[in-house]
């Protein structure tokens, strides 16, 4: 039989997970909160054994298992865990590895939500975090401070204009745990444990869950730092459901052929985004434009479903535009069949300040696009008319 991990990542995502199925071809829903334990012995050895998924579902859930286990093959990990969101798994990490004197280096750039954990909650638990521009060659290695630094963290591709890290150079960086956001990329685009990164996580709330019918986060890596997290996750209480487990085992099943069809869509997309005059910096990683399109193709598969612009007239022309799209709609999140525009300035990072915002890149007219399933012609026509009515305002 061939090695399972020498198979494409598309064959993978249909095989992976299935453990606990027994002869049920689709995933077994599990919804116990708890499980019957035959005797006193066989209960504390469950009460006592990390990762216990025959226990009590805040431990661990066989529906959740399979997920977790799905996502391990995918990003070549030796295990994973699941939280019940994505800022379940980041608080997870960040609090179950980081204590009262230490040090965490982060990228600017970062989801809005993690910024504020390392801004405003980890001050409070005595941690101290610097930020460096990840987008510098070495800023990450030169702000560890050595035996002080226990976690480097990093996202890429990263909110929400779209800036790419360097995998290889965080990779590198010994002694703190580092640590890879890979959210927009989800594990069929690039796989940061290939680049010596220590841990990968997901909001799989967006691509891989990639129906908006799940809120879940994953974290994967070795053995031993699932381990440990897994002793703090227990405690933090962050825990996936099961059902919302069922529905992302599910997402990952088309996730691949999503993916290409999303980066696909998008490149033509900001493309005819690029060729209008009044848009501005269009990002997008496929595109030869992009600041780091040479490290984007290095690293990743293609260039994902993501796509940022400006548009012109700044707050009222991003508002005009967001709200005359017909095709698409506006909401916040990324990475399901449906087109999403969202306004950063005004949602997503609406608690950065303005200088905050400007070192993020974020303008008032920045909108960002999660590409959908829908044909490329019908999101093309639908951005035209959305910016001529913007541009018919001004
Ligand atoms: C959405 C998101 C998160 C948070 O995930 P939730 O499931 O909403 O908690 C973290 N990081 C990135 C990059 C995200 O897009």
């Amino acid at each position: 039989m061939t090695d399972p991990t020498e198979l494409h990542a598309a064959t993978r995502a249909i095989r992976a997970g299935r453990k606990g199925d027994g002869t049920s071809l689709a995933p077994v829903l599990w919804p116990t909160t708890t499980f019957v334990t035959p005797t006193v012995d066989v209960a504390r050895k469950m009460a006592t054994s990390v990762g216990a998924d025959r226990f009590y579902s805040r431990y661990g859930n066989p529906t959740v298992a399979g997920f977790e286990d799905a996502i391990a093959d995918l990003e070549g990990a030796e295990a994973a865990r699941a939280f019940s969101s994505g800022m379940g798994a980041v608080s997870g990490v960040v609090l179950g590895l980081c204590s009262s004197g230490d040090h965490i280096v982060a990228q600017r750039q970062l989801y809005a939500a993690t910024q504020l954990l390392f801004q405003a909650v980890c001050p409070r638990f005595g941690i101290e975090v610097t930020f460096v521009d990840g987008t510098e060659p070495g800023a990450f290695a030169a702000a560890v401070r050595p035996g002080k630094t226990v976690l480097v963290f990093a996202e890429t591709p990263a909110n929400p204009k779209l800036d790419v890290i360097d995998l290889d150079e965080v990779g590198a960086i010994a002694g703190p745990v580092t640590v890879v956001d890979a959210t927009f990329a989800t594990p069929i685009l690039q796989q940061p444990l290939k680049h010596g990164i220590d841990l990968v996580l997901h909001s799989a709330t967006k691509g891989i869950g990639g129906h908006n019918d799940a809120t879940l986060g994953v974290v994967a890596g070795s053995r031993e730092l699932i381990d440990w997290l897994w002793g703090f996750a227990v405690l933090q209480g962050a825990s996936a459901s099961p059902y919302d487990a069922l529905n992302a085992l599910r997402g990952i099943r088309t996730l691949p052929i999503r993916i290409r069809q999303q980066s696909e869509s998008a490149l033509v997309l900001a493309q005819a985004l690029e060729a209008r005059s009044d848009v501005e910096d269009v990002r997008y990683p496929g595109l030869p434009s992009h600041p780091q399109h040479d490290l984007a193709m290095r690293q990743m598969a293609s260039g994902g479903g993501l796509v940022t612009f400006d548009v012109a007239g700044g707050l009222d022309g991003g508002r005009r535009f967001v709200e005359a799209v017909k095709v698409a709609q506006f909401a916040t999140s990324l990475g399901g069949p449906e087109t999403l525009v969202t306004h950063p300035a005004s949602t997503t990072h609406v608690n950065l300040l303005p200088d905050e915002l400007a070192a993020n890149g974020i303008g008032q007219g920045t909108i960002r696009v999660s590409v959908g399933l829908e044909h490329v012609d019908d999101l093309i026509a639908d951005f035209a008319q959305a910016l001529d009515a913007a541009e018919a305002a001004r």
